[in-house]
């Protein structure tokens, strides 16, 4: 199935294989391995020669079916799956770079994304430049003669900045470098960073892909010739999706865009409420008027998705107060999840930056990040107006 259909219509139906026993929902294959008729055709499958099943480090019938579906939500030619986001954007650049080679990314990317540049790869002779994920002038200003990775979120975690992604491919393109989009607060249901001129697509599947909080996943996308090196890279080093998870995350993606939809609808409405608070400093969400980068959101992105960040009035003591007031919402930093989640930013998962970092990131001592999930958003809203209000 390809791109005949519609999204709604692929997240249900592309990718399905049906076995001998001819099984309507798509079957889970625990085996670590799979039988050849003859040594002949083991020859030819190990060989490449034939296609076919190997060994479930790199080949998995149920593994294979959520591929196939991710590959036709991004319109992407050929996906490769991992066991979590992080193997994914490893295997990506362990699978497309070398020694030598130069990375420039955003400066508002996940936090282990920038350890795993900074520290791991730094020690490996990749370096990293960060740059603004609103400004490409700057991307274009950290252009070396090595660089080989242009790498962004758009939405970023946690302040929903919005990255320009036609004019960063475009930049990157001209430079001769790829551009990967991490593309986990959208989906595929709200943004198609290849349509968009990007030439990888990674995804966290354990976030709105799953969307119900239950399994770790990853996985990388692009074009048959970029998959290839990513591919090797798997198929030897092992970083693999297990065939439980893939098939949790094959179902979660039959619902994906109605998720999506209810997650933004809610995310907008309480955005809007937020925003008229007398006790909230400020809001992010791409999906307000008053987002810096709103019209752009609106070109790129088909809703604002489910992340709201906003500032309380009184700093710490106050976040803290409206979080621990919450009987409902979660205090989680996970996301992408049918149960509403809170963090404090600051003291959790951006804590190893220093406050000068921070501040320069703005991510203010009072920002409290919200998840917005599917409960119903009037009772979202009053576990929230607790805190505010007490
Ligand atoms: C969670 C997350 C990751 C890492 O994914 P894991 O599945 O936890 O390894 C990468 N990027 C973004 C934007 C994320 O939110």
């Amino acid at each position: 199935m390809t791109e005949e259909y519609d999204l709604e219509t692929l997240a249900v139906r592309s990718g399905t294989v049906r076995s001998q026993f001819n099984e309507h929902s798509e079957a889970m294959f625990l085996t670590s391995s799979f039988v050849f008729e003859n040594a002949a055709q083991a020859a030819a499958r190990f060989k490449g020669e034939e296609p076919g099943n190997i060994y479930a480090r790199f080949t998995n019938p149920t593994v294979t079916m959520l591929e196939t579906r991710l590959a036709a939500l991004e319109g992407a030619e050929r996906c490769v799956a991992f066991s979590s986001g992080m193997a994914a954007i490893i295997a990506t650049v362990m699978g497309l770079m070398k020694a030598g080679d130069h990375i420039v990314a955003s400066r508002s990317i996940f936090g282990s994304t920038v350890q795993l540049f900074s520290n791991i790869l730094g020690r490996f002779g990749i370096e990293t430049t960060y740059v603004s994920p609103t400004d490409p002038n700057e991307w274009r200003k950290a252009l070396k003669p090595n660089t080989k990775l242009f790498f962004v979120e758009s939405p970023s975690n946690p302040l929903t900045e919005v990255s320009d992604i036609p004019a960063l491919a475009a930049i990157a393109k001209e430079a001769g470098a790829w551009l990967a989009v991490d593309n986990c607060f959208c989906s595929p249901a709200l943004q198609r960073p290849l349509d968009l001129g990007a030439d990888i697509v990674i995804h966290s599947a354990t976030k709105y892909l799953d969307g119900q909080g239950r399994v770790l996943g990853g996985a990388v996308l692009g074009s048959q010739a970029l998959m290839e090196g990513v591919y090797t890279f798997l198929r030897t080093a092992g970083p693999t999706l297990s065939a439980f998870n893939a098939w949790v995350i094959l179902k979660g993606l039959e619902t994906l865009s109605i998720r999506m939809d209810a997650h933004s609808r809610n995310a907008l409405e309480l955005a809007r409420w937020l925003e008229s608070h007398p006790n909230v400093e400020r809001v992010w969400y791409p999906g307000l008027p008053s987002h810096p980068q709103h019209e752009l959101a609106m070109r790129q992105q088909k809703t604002g998705g489910g992340i709201v960040a906003f500032e309380v009035k009184g700093g710490q003591p106050v976040a803290w107060r409206v979080i621990d007031n919450c009987r409902l919402l979660s205090i989680t930093a996970n996301l992408g999840d049918a149960k509403t989640t809170i963090t404090h930013p600051a003291t959790t998962t951006h804590s190893r930056m220093t406050p000068e970092q921070r501040a320069f990131a703005g991510i203010g001592d009072g920002l409290v990040r919200v998840a917005v999930g599917l409960e119903s958003v009037r009772d979202i809203r009053k576990d929230l107006a607790k805190g505010l209000e007490a």
